[in-house]
């Protein structure tokens, strides 16, 4: 029988909670905290709000990872440096390892001009506001009626998807560094806003960029007919793309709101094979009432690890595989070594990089590196273990933690879908944590 552990799982997202079950699976008990009083991450708050059956279907096998006796759910703790919990607290309590799954929860800006002006958002507010996370949920967004979105993936699209088909504003001006063929959005995804699209304005746009995309070699009849549909826009509401454009400052107007955004326009070069933007210092106005960065984010800056560029930083030195295990560890750059006994997985690894299966496959790997490290350090005795979560429990409650266990989310989510059944609609969710907590209380104080 190998040795048992205690580990601490920070996060229960995908990343987590797969990491979880793997460590479970190698006999470890797991306390898996999480930030949010629900758990899921971004397959909860993230995945577009009209995606009901992925979203039933990861939160059925959350559900059943959550249920195993080792896995100990902590939701609504979050741990960081201006947090009542923070991560050396968490390594005085004798963990065996510590695995860092908390996403990417910094936002990037471009550090433009006039970025703070009122209508200026970042993409994963704008999300978790429509996915009902707290206080996002709780946000006014001066939303308006021309919305520029900066960047060109799939989270550009669900946003596209969330202001056109759900918000049902006049227009959504699509901004890209780059041209067409540079998108990063799936065709798939693109489909659920295709309808809207400004088929002249576009055969235009590629008209203005023509030079720019021959320079580089591309093919323009070819994009013009991958990219110019037929037929008008659906219901008088538009998508436009203004390609090689990159964003240089945000005109407010006298009320201090977006008025516009000031754009230079790019010329493309070839660098490796690749296209690269390259500043005209030619500029453009684009009249918009709104701006959303579609950019990607960042990891949490103030969650205790060391931190540089966006990232956790790991080993610098070239490692021979990839991903090399010591890829998953956070690294020290004064002392020159790995964090003893703490790791890195999913969205906290490589921030906003691909979908639920991604994260799922990093974790894995990543706990995979956890249970070869805890193989070779002596175990717990279950006593042990029971004593040590007691000692945790009692550190929440000196701190004023309320903490939340999964009985108490099964009680919240039971109440959820009752409320969801009398409104018809296949989901419904509580707007603030202190409502959640509230309806946990009730239903406990009911039983
Ligand atoms: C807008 C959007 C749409 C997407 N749509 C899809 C899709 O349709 N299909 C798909 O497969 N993938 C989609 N993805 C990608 C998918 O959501 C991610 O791949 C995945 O959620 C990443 O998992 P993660 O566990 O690493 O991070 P996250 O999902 O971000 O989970 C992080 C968890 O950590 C918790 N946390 C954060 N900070 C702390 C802290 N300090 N202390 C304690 N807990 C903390 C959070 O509460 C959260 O529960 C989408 C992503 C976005 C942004």
């Amino acid at each position: 029988m190998p040795e048992q552990h205690l580990v601490a799982v920070i996060g229960a997202g995908p990343a987590g909670i797969y990491g979880a079950r793997k460590l479970a699976e190698a006999g470890h008990r797991v306390v898996l905290f999480n930030r949010d009083v629900k758990p899921g991450g971004l397959a909860e708050y993230g995945i577009f709000v009209e995606k009901e059956k992925m979203k039933t279907g990861l939160r059925k096998q959350f559900k059943k990872i959550l249920a195993n006796p080792k896995v100990f759910y902590l939701g609504h703790v979050t741990i960081g440096q201006n947090q009542p919990v923070t991560l050396e607290d968490l390594k005085a309590k004798g963990f065996g390892a510590i695995v860092v799954t908390a996403g990417a929860q910094g936002t990037k800006k471009l550090g433009i001009e006039g970025e703070d002006t009122i209508g200026v958002y970042h993409a994963k507010d704008v999300v978790y506001h429509y996915n009902s996370l707290p206080p996002f949920s709780q946000r006014t967004f001066e939303i308006g009626r021309r919305v520029a979105i900066v960047g060109m993936g799939n989270v550009m699209v669900d946003i596209a998807n969330w202001l056109l088909n759900l918000k049902k504003i006049d227009q959504v001006v699509v901004v890209a560094r780059r041209g067409p063929l540079e998108k990063a959005y799936d065709d798939s995804e693109f489909e659920s806003i295709e309808a809207y699209l400004d088929n002249a304005d576009m055969k235009k746009e590629i008209a203005r960029i023509a030079p720019q995309l021959t320079a580089v070699g591309q093919d323009v009849d070819e994009i013009i007919r991958k990219f110019v549909k037929q037929g008008e826009p659906a219901e008088g509401r538009r998508l436009t793309f203004r390609y090689l454009c990159s964003p240089t400052k945000v005109i407010a107007n006298e009320q201090g709101r977006v008025a516009a955004l000031e754009a230079e326009e790019n010329e493309m070069i070839l660098q490796d094979g690749r296209t690269v933007a390259k500043g005209t210092g030619k500029m453009q106005r684009i009249d918009v009432d709104c701006l959303i960065y579609a950019i990607g984010d960042q990891v949490d800056a103030e969650l205790g690890l060391p931190f540089s560029r966006g990232a956790f930083v790991t080993n610098p030195e070239k490692l021979p595989a990839d991903p090399h295990p010591a890829a998953y560890q956070p690294y020290d750059p004064q002392a020159k070594k790995n964090l003893d006994g703490v790791f890195v997985a999913g969205w906290s690894r490589n921030a906003s990089v691909g979908l639920v299966g991604v994260a799922k496959q990093d974790a894995e790997r990543g706990m995979k590196v956890v249970n070869e490290y805890l193989a070779g350090k002596p175990g717990l005795s279950s006593g042990q273990m029971e004593e040590r979560i007691e000692a945790l429990i009692e550190m929440l409650n000196e701190k004023g933690a309320a903490a939340v266990t999964k009985e108490d989310v099964e009680l919240l989510e039971s109440a959820e879908q009752e409320e969801a059944r009398a409104r018809k609609t296949w989901d419904f969710k509580y707007l603030s944590n202190e409502k959640m907590l509230e309806v946990i209380a009730a239903r406990k104080a009911a039983r």
